[in-house]
């Protein structure tokens, strides 16, 4: 049966559907950047709101600011913005279940004004993001926001029909400031230490380019809670289509998939109310730091940990790599003796725990999460997740070894040639300048780690780069498995 409303009675009774009616949902909350993701948290939060009756004036409607969403727009407008959360157990179980609390998805390059006048809407109350840990535009060395990009540039000139976030967002709170009514909170989801923050600095940075009175106002009225968000949520391949269909027969264009757990933790600052997301197991905290600090040196670090020595030692699924005892026993001793000596107590956590149970979440086979997802776009994800851990160590006199072998792996795989001399395709927007650097450290060790942009001035540690430098030679000697076996 082809997903939509009228398909909703007639699905398999192990399909769960939407109990409410979702003709009487009110969008609330616009969300720009609706991928796997968000499908499969902060939507799947509010659908089970309304499942229980509430929430049903927080409907979201979704936004695409970049020209591969028309995708994402098509498949859900053919279904109703409906479509099916597949979770998958490690024994092999799939719960799947249909989300309707997406209401609408507006396509920003075929109408920008539609998405600003939504954003104007007094019924809209949060604007939330998870558009990467790109797509906040820091200009990687300064950290400061990058007016050069030739979008934003095209944003700020004046009467210009927005193409960037910045440019439809900073619009939507001017129109609602000119009506007198108040700003709407931006909560960002995505994988950034202080995540609200960030957005706080870019979007008020993008304001006072408009207008320095602007970006003041910005700052000082509008509400960035910051949150810790997590659940592994891979890219829905063709094969999962295929078997949503054939398990269930829902034939839905674009399903999502993910592990079983599932945790959002956030900061609540919302002046115009939110939803009762503590109904459904959400944490409302006053500091989010705790939490965001351990998921991102742990989790997120941990990936970065696992990605590269995964791949040159010949894998491909990250279930694979994790069920190798060598790479459980190298993530453990990473987290155990460099990352947790750099957090904070984590109220309610067992760090004993939390720690084992990522290798048991990364070893569920039916996930099926790539490792070549987890290597992509690195030069944004190793300053923001691993390097923060690196630097607290420096400075602690703490162990570094495992965190310079790491960033050893990422040089080694950014040559883009593997241990048996074939093409890796290196997916970063600086692909171009990280495998060029990475090129010549086979004759200048130091190459890859001398760029600034990605790695400030760790080239000028020398603590770091012996450590680093014997690594990377063991890399090249020895190989990415063998040089493992002696970290262990
Ligand atoms: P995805 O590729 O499915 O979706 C990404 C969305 O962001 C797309 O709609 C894309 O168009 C949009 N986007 C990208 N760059 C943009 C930009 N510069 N401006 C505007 N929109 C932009 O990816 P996903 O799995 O949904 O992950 C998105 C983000 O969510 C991650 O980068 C991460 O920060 C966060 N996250 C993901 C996971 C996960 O397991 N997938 C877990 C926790 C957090």
């Amino acid at each position: 049966t082809a997903l939509g409303a009228a398909a909703l009675s007639s699905l398999g009774p192990e399909v769960v559907v939407p109990s409410y009616d979702r003709t009487a949902v009110r969008a609330g909350i616009v969300h720009f950047g609706v991928g796997a993701f968000h499908r499969a948290h902060q939507a799947m939060y509010l659908d089970r709101l309304m499942n229980e009756g509430k929430a049903l004036d927080w409907g979201i409607c979704g936004v695409g600011v970049l020209p591969g969403d028309r995708r994402m727009r098509d498949a859900l407008a053919a279904q109703d913005h409906l479509y099916t959360l597949v979770i998958k157990h490690a024994d092999g179980t799939f719960e799947p279940r249909v989300v309707g609390s997406i209401v609408d998805y507006l396509f920003a390059p075929d109408d920008p004004d539609a998405v600003i006048e939504k954003l104007a809407d007094e019924a809209t109350r949060i604007v939330s993001l998870t558009v990467t840990e790109g797509g906040y535009n820091f200009n990687a060395v300064t950290g400061e926001f990058d007016p050069t990009n030739p979008d934003v540039v095209h944003d700020l000139q004046p009467g210009a029909a927005p193409r960037t976030t910045f440019g439809l967002i900073v619009e939507g709170l001017v129109r609602r400031r000119e009506r007198g009514l108040p700003p709407f909170t931006v909560l960002s989801c995505d994988n950034i230490q202080g995540n609200g923050d960030a957005a706080r600095k870019s979007f008020g940075a993008f304001a006072a380019l408009r207008d320095p009175g602007l970006g003041r106002w910005v700052q000082e009225n509008v509400a960035f809670p910051n949150c810790m968000v997590d659940r592994i949520t891979p890219v829905t391949t063709d094969d999962d289509r295929a078997e949503i269909a054939r398990r269930f027969g829902v034939e839905d264009r674009w399903p999502v998939v993910c592990e079983p757990f599932t945790q959002w933790v956030l900061e609540d600052s919302f002046p115009l109310g939110r939803p009762r997301f503590e109904d459904v197991g959400v944490q409302l905290v006053a500091d989010v730091e705790p939490y965001e600090l351990m998921k991102l040196r742990l989790l997120n670090a941990s990936h970065q940990a696992l990605c590269y020595f995964g791949y040159l030692a010949g894998h491909r699924l990250v279930h694979d790599v994790c069920q190798d005892p060598l790479f459980a026993n190298f993530l453990l001793a990473y987290m155990d003796r460099e990352a947790t000596p750099t957090l904070e107590p984590v109220p309610g956590v067992d760090l004993g725990e939390y720690k084992p149970n990522l290798i048991a979440r990364f070893s569920n086979p039916h996930v099926r999460d790539t490792v070549a997802r987890l290597c992509a776009e690195s030069s944004d994800r190793i300053p923001k997740w691993l390097l923060p851990v690196i630097r607290h160590n420096l400075a602690h006199d703490g162990e570094i070894s495992r965190s310079a072998a790491v960033v050893a792996s990422w040089a080694r795989y950014a040559e883009g040639v593997d241990e048996e001399g074939r093409p890796i395709e290196v997916v970063d927007r600086l692909a171009d300048r990280l495998t060029a650097s990475a090129r010549r450290q086979r004759a200048d060790r130091l190459a890859f780690l001398a760029d600034r942009e990605v790695f400030g001035d760790l080239v000028d540690d020398e603590r770091f780069t012996s450590v680093y430098r014997q690594h990377l030679d063991s890399l090249y000697e020895i190989g990415a498995r063998a040089t493992l076996e002696k970290l262990v």
